[in-house]
């Protein structure tokens, strides 16, 4: 029988109101590359942003869906509660002081299962850590004047759920998806794929009574990495083998992906390393206009009368 085994993370997606505001704080102030602009493809009439390191590579990426007038969320038990960045391990403080200084919403760095973070929020309450990680030999994007290259955000680190029961969310990790229980502490189970190392950590974070609530500043998914369309379309098989609903393989233009619910209710997806982001613009100007999927280029006009315009760095005289 075929073993679902995803090797990394590949992207977090969440909930934000202002798109402007959104842009603004993740590559100004956290200093991530705008890799794409798109719409959501369910709702055309909302972009979808990605934000990631130079390429937009997979365990790099989390992407937004502005909504301005969506409600504010609540965290609770049946979603991503946090998502971490792994930065250098000496960096923390120079974070620390810039997030002071940009009067960001942090708390002090604090020592957590061994490791050092630091937590903030970004302009939509979005709970952010940046994770010191010695062994994180990724780049990171170094195309933010005020960021030194030696600082950046490598990409992505962990991400934790927040569940009212360990077990059934941690048997689906463990049993379906070939993750490995790594560490525990507290109410805190970690588990790895592919040798655990940064980028491929899930935290369940266990014993949470209250159920949270997804709209602004909450995470809608989160997905894994699979290598290939043939290996994918293998999970997608063996996961409905093992009677779990899943979609269809849904074209998703940078990748393929399918959806499914771990038993927490967190949503989970699993997409492809390729095509990538370079499929439709090249590299150099990866996120500098929109861009549609072929469905939904007949539209343009429409669409982009529709959606409010954002004004990028490059483009403030
Ligand atoms: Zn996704």
């Amino acid at each position: 029988m075929a073993q679902v085994s995803p090797h990394g993370l590949h992207h977090v997606t969440a909930i934000a109101t202002d798109p402007q505001a959104n842009v603004d704080f993740y590559t100004r102030a956290l200093g991530l590359r705008l890799v794409k602009q798109t719409v959501n493809f369910d709702a055309p009439e909302t972009y979808h942003l990605y934000y990631g390191d130079e390429q937009g590579s997979p365990s790099s990426l989390l992407t937004f869906f502005p909504w301005p007038d969506v409600p504010q969320g609540r965290r609770g038990a049946g979603m991503t509660t946090a998502t971490a960045f792994s930065v250098p391990g000496s960096s923390l403080g120079w974070w620390h002081e810039r997030f002071k200084n940009l009067q960001i919403d942090t708390d002090a760095p604090t020592t957590r299962d061994q490791e050092e973070v630091l937590t903030f929020r970004d302009p939509d309450g979005l709970v952010i850590d940046l994770v010191a990680s010695e062994g994180d030999h990724r780049s990171g994007w170094d195309g933010v004047a005020d960021i030194p290259a030696e600082h950046a955000v490598r990409g992505l680190h962990t991400i934790t759920l927040s569940e009212q029961q360990l077990d059934p969310s941690a048997t689906m990790l463990t049993d379906l998806l070939g993750m490995n229980l790594t560490a525990e502490e507290g109410s805190r189970s970690r588990f790895g794929m592919a040798g655990g190392t940064s980028g491929a950590l899930v935290d369940v974070f266990a014993g949470v009574r209250e159920r949270g609530w997804q709209a602004g500043g909450t995470v809608h998914h989160v997905a894994f990495r699979a290598p290939d369309l043939a290996t994918q379309t293998l999970w997608q098989q063996e996961l409905r083998a093992r009677g779990v609903q899943v979609t269809q393989i849904i074209d998703r233009q940078y990748f393929k992906s399918i959806y499914f619910r771990e038993p927490g209710g967190v949503l989970f997806e699993i997409a492809t390393d390729t095509p990538g982001f370079a499929v439709d613009e090249p590299l150099l100007e990866l996120g500098r206009s929109l861009k549609l999927p072929p469905w939904l280029e007949p539209n343009r006009a429409q669409i982009a009368a529709a959606l409010p315009p954002l004004q990028l760095e490059e483009d403030i005289p």
